[in-house]
């Protein structure tokens, strides 16, 4: 079970989460809202564990947290991932947008100058201008559309510039998302829970929540459980391995996470 967007360190018990994720096995990526709280959350994964941890700095943050670029920067070169970066473009964050896109463009700099890195990206009523800035900086390395909810035109953009996508049972239970959904590429999609923020049941989503949004793929892609499970861990894999093999970082994490999904696979 894979999910690729929770806030971890956000769960009034974050240790108990992280230890159940990892006695289920479950692969985490565990963002940050600011790159201050990226150590203590980086110590919240289990040693040896699949929970890996992004380095982000939150849009809707971006205008209080701005002078905390430079922690960001101290941190990248031992951070494969990023996020929650992004943009949002909602009424109560649009009057700070030319600090969001100071810090936006901040980071994919930065992480262009690294050579590139794995990130996840909000772009709520933003992804036309959050895709432009992926746009101009083509190296920043991959991106996910955590939650996507533009429009099928932006959504067509999205592909072509490369971006992946992840979706959560919350995002899944709306018709305007399932038909998005039904046009992202397969080879390009991980489950999430976006927890605690996302709400399920009305209450907040746990990351073993994300095998929700792989029974609701199975529906909408006509596929069977099994089938969706396969086909999430052949494009973690291939998403991990592929971008950064060559690097220091991304070949130790690519082994160990490959040891780790082909173990489950055979156990099935
Ligand atoms: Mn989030």
């Amino acid at each position: 079970m894979i999910d690729f967007h929770s806030h971890l360190d956000l769960y009034p018990d974050p240790h108990t989460v992280a230890g159940e994720c990892n006695a289920r096995g479950i692969y985490v990526l565990s963002v940050t809202t600011t790159p201050s709280a990226w150590i203590q959350t980086s110590a919240l994964a289990p040693q040896g564990s699949r929970v890996r941890t992004a380095l982000g700095l939150h849009p809707q943050l971006a205008h209080q947290r701005k002078s905390e670029l430079r922690i960001f920067d101290s941190h990248l070169p031992s951070a494969m991932y990023v996020g929650e970066i992004g943009l949002d473009g909602a009424p109560d964050f649009k009057p700070y947008w030319n600090e969001q896109m100071m810090v936006f463009d901040h980071v994919l700099r930065a992480c262009s100058q690294a050579g590139g890195r794995i990130m996840t990206i909000h772009s709520r009523r933003a992804s036309s201008a959050v895709l432009d800035r992926l746009e101009a900086f083509p190296n920043a390395g991959t991106p996910i559309l955590h939650w996507f909810s533009g429009s099928k035109r932006d959504l067509d953009k999205a592909i072509a510039l490369g971006c992946w996508f992840s979706v959560g049972p919350a995002m899944l239970a709306a018709e305007k998302s399932r038909t998005l959904v039904r046009h992202m590429p397969r080879d390009r999609i991980l489950t999430e829970t976006d927890g605690p923020f996302a709400q399920i049941e009305g209450r907040s989503a746990m990351p073993w929540d994300a095998q929700k949004a792989t029974i609701e793929l199975a529906t909408l892609w006509e596929m069977s459980e099994f089938d969706i499970e396969q086909l999430l861990n052949n494009n973690l894999r291939r998403l991990v391995g592929n971008n950064y093999s060559g690097g220091r970082l991304g070949g130790a994490d690519y082994r160990q996470l490959s040891e780790a999904i082909g173990k489950r696979t055979e156990s099935r």
